[in-house]
């Protein structure tokens, strides 16, 4: 393992090796203060990845019961996983932004709200029918509530507290609970999806607390450049490697945001359409094959587009229909 060292604090670096999907690694990050250890993340629930970090807590002469406390950066199961089976071993709080404790907590109302707020959005997406299986397994989510909860001492967490010496920087997007982990002394920056070298982050649309569609790719840019504006000599990620230029990085991501917000707004030019039909367009066979994320991308590029003023909507027959005004296609030479 590669260990990070700097004015006394240390980094081990747990980096997961894995098949599953295309996100190359599993990251996550133990930090040593010199008094206790962090944990930044947990992982995903398989038996070896639990084996991994076993192993590489191990070679540096701990073991998981060796863990003060841990911290997240989103409630994704990849970031999350491993906290049931460290749970069993020593009861250690866990702080995170409020809508993740919700998410690990199995909030009841949190979920049927979230089931209502999708179901009427892939309705006036015109794409209910295709919604089904996604609105199946949300269905068998709440069905599965009580199993699922995972009881924990946890420590709400906002922009500008501090743990262990690591300030938290909100930054959603990839989803509405993302938030990143700033040293300022030693110029870390503990990210979580935010930005990954070698592959794209989803912004994933998901309600707020009180059911309003976040403008995700919006949220996403904007937590990019806030991410981008900071001193930072590394960024450890939630996958992949690790960065060491992120102003570089981040400025590709943000450019190539660019160029995918202008070919849908040429399709979109083209003839106005709902935002399935765009989807199919944009995604083809993907459409289908990853329906709930390619939707998410693409309501989040349309609410972007609507804000500036690119796209407008027009609810024909309780169905969203989004083009592109006439000055805007002059304007532009669509
Ligand atoms: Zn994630």
């Amino acid at each position: 393992m590669q260990i990070i060292s700097s004015k006394e604090r240390q980094v081990y670096p747990i980096i997961f090796p894995t098949s599953y999907g295309l996100i190359g690694t599993i990251n996550f990050f133990v930090i040593n203060d010199g008094e206790s250890l962090s944990l930044i993340d947990a992982g995903i629930d398989h038996e070896d990845c639990w084996e991994y970090f076993n192993l590489a807590l191990a070679e540096q002469g701990y073991a998981v019961t060796d863990i003060d406390r841990i911290i997240l950066t989103h409630h994704h199961e990849d970031h999350v996983g491993l906290l049931k089976r460290i749970l069993a071993l020593k009861d250690i709080p866990i702080y995170a932004h409020p809508l993740t404790i919700l998410r690990l907590q199995m909030d009841a109302d949190f979920f049927m709200m979230r089931y209502q707020f999708f179901h009427e959005l892939y309705r006036e997406m015109d794409c209910l029918h295709d919604a089904q299986p996604r609105l199946e397994k949300l269905s068998r989510t709440l069905n599965e509530l009580d199993e699922r909860k995972l009881i924990a001492n946890y420590i709400p967490i906002q922009a500008g507290d501090f743990v262990s010496g690591l300030e938290v920087i909100e930054t959603p997007g990839h989803s509405p609970d993302s938030i990143s982990l700033y040293d300022k002394e030693r110029k870390w920056l503990f990210c979580g999806d935010l930005v990954l070298k070698e592959s794209s982050t989803n912004a994933i649309i998901d309600p707020n607390l009180n059911g309003v569609r976040l403008k995700s790719v919006t949220e996403q840019r904007q937590s990019l450049t806030k991410c981008e504006e900071l001193d930072a000599l590394l960024v450890f990620p939630g996958h992949r490697t690790i960065i060491e230029n992120h102003k570089q990085l981040i400025n590709q991501k943000l450019e190539s945001m660019n160029r995918k917000s202008k070919r849908m707004l040429a399709l979109l030019a083209n003839e106005p359409q709902t935002a399935s039909s765009l989807a199919k367009q944009y995604y083809k066979s993907k459409y289908k094959t990853e329906f709930s994320l390619v939707m998410s991308e693409i309501i989040g590029y349309l609410d972007y587009l609507e804000d500036h003023q690119f796209v407008i909507k027009e609810k024909i027959d309780d169905v969203w229909i989004y083009s592109v005004p006439k000055q805007i296609q002059d304007k532009d030479g669509l």
